[in-house]
């Protein structure tokens, strides 16, 4: 169902104002850009290194995932991540183009002991909807996390973005697929994997982040929550419906280390999916 171009901006922000409400009223926290006390940068950058691993909370792992256990985390909250996206039931709607300023800087690599993550250089930032905001890591996920109409990929890459002055995070999720041919952009960060787990190391291998970043725009968006403790919400979620390729033995080299950092999908409830038109 194609919408005319004057509905589709006001359906979207109808449908986000719904959901803030919606945040506000099921957690004590506006997630949604209003200011109280725990959103604020000074005392929240954790939002941010929540999916490297300091938390604060206690320990979690993947072999129990009832993180909703652990105390002071957000995990119980209904409006969760990851989801399995219904492309049919996804709306379609008038969605801002994403724009990108991302420059090449020097990886910094850690293997934090839930995935392998790289850390950003304030250089590289991107604006959605208006608001513009800075590249702060990425890391993977074997298997994906989210699911398309049921169906998970072998790894899911997850580029956290923040929005300058505030914790309001959008993650941009990419599936990776198993292709033929060794996937050279993944290659100069798989072979840079520190063989020490905790230890951050800063290498001379240049990244420009565009070269994760399907070359296809089609994507779709809803807000959710970070997909490890404390699984803060009011995250803008953007999934790239293009995966990427990588081969067999660098999915193998990935999966070797983390065999499942997959958190189970989350009931989407009230939730809509938007999606970018045909
Ligand atoms: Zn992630």
């Amino acid at each position: 169902m194609k919408r005319s171009k004057a509905d589709t901006p006001s359906l979207y922000k109808t449908i986000r104002n719904r959901l803030c409400l919606f945040l506000m009223l099921i957690t004590s926290l506006s997630a949604c850009g209003g200011e109280t006390e725990t959103e604020t940068v000074a005392d929240k950058p954790v939002a941010v290194e929540a999916e490297s691993e300091t938390a604060g909370a206690a320990e979690w792992d993947y072999e129990n995932t009832n993180w909703e256990e652990i105390s002071g985390v957000e995990c119980r909250a209904n409006v969760q991540s990851p989801v399995n996206i219904n492309t049919q039931e996804a709306i379609e709607a008038e969605l801002a183009d994403i724009r990108y300023e991302y420059e090449p800087f020097p990886m910094k690599i850690v293997d934090n002991g839930h995935t392998v993550q790289v850390y950003g250089t304030e250089t590289s930032f991107i604006t959605v909807e208006g608001k513009r905001y800075q590249f702060k890591q990425f890391h993977y996920h074997y298997p994906s996390e989210h699911t398309i109409d049921g169906e998970q990929y072998p790894l899911e890459m997850h580029l956290v973005h923040q929005e300058e002055g505030t914790s309001n995070l959008v993650v941009l999720a990419v599936f990776i697929e198993e292709g033929t041919t060794v996937n050279p952009f993944l290659e100069k960060v798989f072979t840079q994997i520190p063989a020490q787990k905790e230890e951050e190391v800063q290498t001379e291998v240049q990244l420009t982040l565009s070269d994760y970043i399907p070359p296809t725009q089609t994507h779709y968006t809803y807000i959710g929550s970070l997909t490890t403790p404390p699984c803060t919400v009011g995250v803008d979620w953007i999934v790239f419906r293009e995966p990427l390729q990588a081969s067999e033995e660098q999915i193998a080299k990935f999966s070797a280390l983390y065999a499942n950092n997959a958190r189970p999908v989350q009931p989407l409830n009230n939730r809509r999916v938007l999606k970018t038109e045909e």
